[in-house]
Formats: C-alpha cells, structure tokens, sequence
C-alpha cells in the first residue's frame, strides 16, 4: 500500500459480539437500505435498530418504522416529517421522534447510542453524518461511493486529525470483496488490485444503437438488482469509474495498481494480484445482503449464508474475464484522468454525471452523450480542491448553476 489507506487492517472490536447490537440505517427505504433491513431480520432479536434515515417514501418508512420501532427517524425535510406524523397517525403506528434535513442526519450520528452506521443515502446527502459518525469512533459501513468519490481528501484529512477514528468497512461488493482477501494477507506491499465489472446490459450492444437506449433499457441491469442512478451509472460505466476512485481512498493504493475487468458471470467480485504473480479471488453470489452482513460482523462472518457459487452448484461452471474496451466504455479511463489531476475534477466528475443522468431521464440527452457531457464539464469546469465540507458544498451549488447555464 502506497498511501495511507481509510480502512483499518489491524484487529478491531467486533460489535457483533455484544448481546445487544444497535444499527442506524441512513437510507433505509433505498435498495441497499432495504436489503440492510433483511439482514437485520434474518438476525434479529440481538440486533437494534436504533435510527432510520430516509428521503421522500414515507409509506415505506412508516412501514419500516411499525416493523422495527427505531428510537428516532430522519426525513429529507419538513414536508415528509409532517407527512410521516400523518401516516403514522392514520395507521396506528407508534411515532418517534422525528428529525429532519441534514441537522437532523447530523442529529442521528451524534446523539444516537449505536454500533454502526450503514452509510447508503444516495449522492452526498449523508456525507457529513457519516463523517461525524466515523469522527466519534463509530463503525460505518459504508455504501455510498459518491462521497468518498467527491470528498476522500476530507476523509483522509479526518482520519489523520481524528483523536478517535471509528472504522470504515467497505459494503461496495468489489471493495468487500478486496477488503475481505486484503484483511487477511500477511503483507500488503506492491500488490495489483482488480475490480470486476459484469458490462452491463450493453457489453455488446452495437455502439451506434446506443443513441436509441431508453431510461427503463439502461436501467435494467443483467445482474444486481439496485436503485435507479446506481444501474443507469452501471450501463454507462461512470458505476466502475468511481469504484476506481472508492478503491484509490479506502485502500491507499496508487490509480496505477487498480485494474478493472470485464466478468460477465458476475461471481468474482475482487481480484488481488501478489508481486509474484499469484492472485487471489473472491466470489459470492450477486446479493448485497452479503456485504453488508460482512461489515456488520468484520472481522467475523455472519450466519446468514447465500446460494453457493460453487462449480456445478450455482450453474456457472465456467468463468470469464475481458480486457475493458475504452472505446465503448471511456468511463473509466476519464476517471483516471481525474484522479491524477490535483484540483476538485472529481467533484465535478461525479456532480456533471448525476446531472446528465437526470437529462438522460428528462430525455434532454441521449444515453451516448452522458459521459462525453461529462468529460467536458471536467474541462471547462474544475477549479481548486475544496479544504473543508462547506466549501465542498459552494463547490457543488455553484457547478449545478454552471451546468444548467449550459444545458
Ligand atoms: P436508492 O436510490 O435505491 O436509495 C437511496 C436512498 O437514499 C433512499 O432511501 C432515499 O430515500 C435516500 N435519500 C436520497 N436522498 C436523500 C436525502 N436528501 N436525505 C435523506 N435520504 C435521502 O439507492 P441505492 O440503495 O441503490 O444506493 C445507495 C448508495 O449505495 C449509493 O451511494 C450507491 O452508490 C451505493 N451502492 C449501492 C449499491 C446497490 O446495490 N444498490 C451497491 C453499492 C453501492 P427515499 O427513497 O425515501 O427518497
């Protein structure tokens, strides 16, 4: 490892051995959230669900609410908390307290009593919560890519300047995967690291019918059932580029050692490679539920157990792997530049993309002009490096401005 990584590789208190074990959800109703709410089922009584964060989808939150009586929840603002009181009155469900907005997320991480924080609001929404959970030694596992993509440097500042830094467990299933096969190797010099990418529904799609994709085509991924943004960003690719950059900050390896492949099969999802030559894989079936079960029991692995993938079992009896083709998928190699680079391309990297893909949705562009609008935002718009979250944020107001100028 050539820099300093934002996982930890020595031993670390397992809360999973505690008799009472306290979760809060930051983005419960999404799809890692639920999935996290399925584990935490299979698992319970010793698991608490002390908080529940989430958005707009308050029928699924009072639901989530009557089901797991959380101590507080949280909610994108005033609006939905009004709207949660009267759903919860009509249906008889009990009501706690309710917060909202981003104090309130601040609220959660700071006042709640909790093991861990599962990190999975999507964008940067839960940046700061997570921050300030990790900020008072808390375990958080985290999902969410986007802030680690936007803000790793202010992690890594934290990390170095944080007389109590928590633990940060990966949940991606490509860096679940590497942490898992890193965690338990002896020496972690020089090593090669690889993230798998099963393509996406158009690895062979004739390039000059991309134009025609649809929102619900590109949405629609072969393997991973997951939330909307994160599949369209799969289809694109743009998904794996900020893996890349998830990979740079958490394991503090050089954008160099980080290679990405092709695996259709979807069963690998991280690959290791040893000075010598030797590689070490890890493979699982395609659930969430399996990371996420591994970062609330890391160091130890939890009982609930998936589908073998095992040859003959699974029915994959054969594996493939594929050299990235830059030309379909240009994703990548843009994410690389912007990890080179030393000002805030990243931000604008990931803050042009989650604008295009809402063009692409509006139908104001086609799904081939999402990373090349991209490219050029990097280009025209990106400036120095933020030094703190709050001018992160200026940062972010003042590019969307910038790109609805442009649009
Ligand atoms: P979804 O779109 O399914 O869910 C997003 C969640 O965030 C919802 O609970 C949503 O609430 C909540 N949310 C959005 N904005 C806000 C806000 N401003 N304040 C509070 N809550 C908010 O996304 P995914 O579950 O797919 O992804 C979540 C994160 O995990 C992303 O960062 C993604 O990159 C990452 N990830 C996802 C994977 C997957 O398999 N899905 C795999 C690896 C990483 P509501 O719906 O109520 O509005």
């Amino acid at each position: 490892m050539s820099r300093f990584p934002l996982v930890s590789f020595s031993d670390c208190v397992n809360p999973a051995e505690k008799e009472e074990y306290s979760v809060v959800v930051l983005g419960s109703t999404g799809s890692i959230g639920e999935s996290t709410l399925r584990v935490i089922r299979q698992l319970t009584p010793r698991f608490r669900v002390e908080a529940l964060c989430a958005g707009k989808q308050i029928k699924i939150l009072a639901e989530q609410i009557r089901e797991f009586s959380p101590k507080i929840v949280c909610v994108q603002s005033e609006v939905e908390e009004d709207a949660l009181r009267e759903e919860c009155h009509a249906r008889g469900i009990p009501l706690p307290e309710v917060v909202s907005g981003s104090a309130g997320l601040l609220e959660v991480a700071r006042a709640s009593e909790y093991d861990v924080m599962i990190s999975a609001i999507l964008g940067l929404g839960g940046m700061e919560a997570t921050l300030e959970s990790l900020a008072r030694g808390k375990r958080v596992a985290m999902a969410n890519k986007e802030s680690l993509v936007v803000g790793g440097h202010l992690f890594v500042t934290l990390r170095e300047s944080a007389e109590n830094w928590g633990e940060l467990v990966p949940v991606d299933s490509e860096h679940s995967a590497l942490y898992q096969i890193l965690f338990s190797l002896p020496s972690r010099e020089r090593l090669r690291l690889v993230l798998t990418a099963s393509g996406g529904p158009f690895l062979r799609t004739p390039l000059e019918e991309l134009k025609r994709v649809t929102p619900e085509q590109a949405a629609a991924h072969p393997r991973w059932k997951m939330g909307r943004k994160i599949s369209i960003d799969s289809a694109t690719m743009m998904n794996k580029a900020f893996e890349l950059h998830e990979a740079y900050w958490l394991f503090g390896v050089q954008e160099g050692f980080i290679d990405v492949v092709i695996h259709p099969e979807s069963l690998v999802h991280g690959i290791v490679e040893e000075p010598d030559g030797c590689v070490y894989m890890h493979a699982a079936c395609a659930d969430m539920a399996l990371p996420i079960q591994y970062a609330l029991f890391h160091p130890r692995r939890g009982t609930m157990r998936g589908p073998s993938v095992l040859p003959g079992n699974s029915g994959a009896t054969s594996l493939h792997f594929e050299k990235l083709d830059s030309s379909r998928f240009p994703a990548v190699e843009l994410a690389r530049r912007c990890l080179r680079a030393s000002g805030n391309e990243a931000l604008v990297f990931h803050i042009a993309n989650e604008f295009a893909v809402e063009q692409f949705e509006e139908g104001r562009i086609l799904f081939d002009s999402i990373v090349p609008s991209v490219a050029n935002a990097v280009e025209q718009f990106s400036g120095a490096r933020a030094h703190g979250v709050a001018e992160l944020w200026d940062q972010v107001r003042e590019l969307r401005v910038r790109l609805e100028e442009l649009s």
